[in-house]
């Protein structure tokens, strides 16, 4: 946790981007070199990707959500097809989806874990899909159903052993939106890294940060080769301009791979502070009126961002504001934003509108300071108290 608390009284912000490595010296440094394309900081910060994830490869790339879509491109998926994202999640992951021209199946989510259901998963796989010549087709329209993006929600990850079992099952490529978990495991294995690919952003509010950034994790070869190309223009040829694919221009930079080389820097520390904020919440607030994320078996969480349920959320959200301590209702379900109207939703108790609406996203800075964590329980614990 930060060292000094400058204000005590003053504004604590939601979750802020920190800074105080290397940073500076390696953007300089990259500047100083002309190489701001491609350059050793961009080789170096995905080596170290890799080398932490344990994946095999790691593909710098212009955001978490320019990753997904990609992923999506390489698991084939086209304009017409289906494609099954839990619904409770950050907009973005929808989105990758529709830019494919594919549209999503929106899937309830668990309501202890925030994680896609997977038994309700099954369920509708069982019921409402059939297998034909290897490929998955769902029986209302004999549309495609050709991946699943499961979201590592807050840290948190569904069981991946049975969610690799269904994606066999039902011949569906398994590509992980682990854009906020950077540093969780799953019976040792890195998030991102048990799927077809992986996909992770470096935004300002992510647990390390290039600006905006994101990058691809992959054990394959032939993938990662294809992802490089696909967002370096489709460019076959090294003299002449010869494209072989409609590509795409979604490299990430020398100058800001610099920023996330010197954030690796300080990637185990900020998993450990991340941690000790969230263990901080759980001891420190009251235990009545208040649910916290139920961690997966076998799962250990980056913890990037606390978050809890309870009852008058957005009213605790204004309470906090009044008191200078930033907050966030916790995402809207997909189904309910108006692009999404019309996609299809499998529910049957609509836990992802009740966890939306209960949830509340607590201040996380790695910066933060014992004594700022201290006026956040008390504030809460005064809100449940009147
Ligand atoms: C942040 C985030 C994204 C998008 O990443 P960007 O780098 O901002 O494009 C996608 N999915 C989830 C779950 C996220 O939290």
């Amino acid at each position: 946790m930060g060292i000094s608390d400058i204000d005590a009284d003053g504004p604590i912000p939601l979750c802020e981007p920190n800074l105080p490595g290397n940073e500076k010296q390696y953007v300089a440094d990259a500047i100083e070199s002309n190489w701001l394309s491609g350059g050793k900081y961009l080789n170096r910060f995905e080596k170290e990707l890799a080398q932490f994830t344990g994946a095999t490869y790691a593909v710098g790339i212009s955001s978490g959500t320019t990753a997904l879509q990609i992923s999506l491109l390489l698991a084939d998926v086209r304009p017409g097809d289906l494609v099954i994202v839990p619904d409770l999640t950050f907009v973005a992951t929808a989105n990758a989806v529709k830019h494919t021209g594919a549209e999503p199946i929106l899937m309830d989510i668990d309501p202890g874990t925030w994680v896609m259901d997977l038994n309700l998963l099954k369920g509708f796989l069982e019921d409402s899909c059939y297998i034909s010549n290897g490929c998955c087709y769902l029986k209302e329209n004999n549309r495609q159903i050709r991946a699943l993006v499961t979201v590592h929600l807050l840290g948190n990850m569904c069981d991946m052993r049975e969610l690799l079992q269904i994606g066999a099952d039902y011949q569906l490529k398994i590509i992980e939106d682990a854009a906020c978990s950077l540093g969780s495991f799953q019976s040792g294995r890195h998030s991102g890294t048990f799927g077809f690919t992986g996909t992770l952003s470096f935004n300002s509010n992510k647990i390390i940060t290039t600006g905006g950034g994101g990058a691809i994790l992959t054990n394959d070869e032939a993938v990662a080769r294809k992802a490089r190309h696909l967002i370096t223009q489709a460019k076959s040829h090294p003299v002449e301009y010869f494209h072989d694919l409609v590509g795409y221009n979604f490299r990430l930079v020398n100058p800001l791979a610099a920023i996330g080389a010197a954030q690796m820097e300080l990637l185990d520390e900020f998993i450990r502070v991340k941690k000790d904020i969230a263990e901080y919440y759980r001891t420190n607030l009251p235990d009545t009126g208040i649910r916290f994320q139920k961690i997966t078996d076998h799962t250990t969480s980056n913890c990037w961002h606390p978050a809890l349920l309870i009852r008058g959320s957005r009213e605790l959200v204004a309470f906090l504001a009044e008191r200078k301590i930033e907050s966030r209702p916790l995402w809207r379900p997909v189904h309910e934003l108006p692009a999404y109207q019309n996609d299809i939703f499998i529910t049957e108790n609509n836990h992802s509108v009740k966890v939306s609406e209960a949830g509340i996203m607590l201040p996380c800075s790695t910066s933060v300071t014992p004594r700022q964590l201290e006026r956040v329980c008390k504030t809460i614990a005064l809100f449940l108290t009147q």
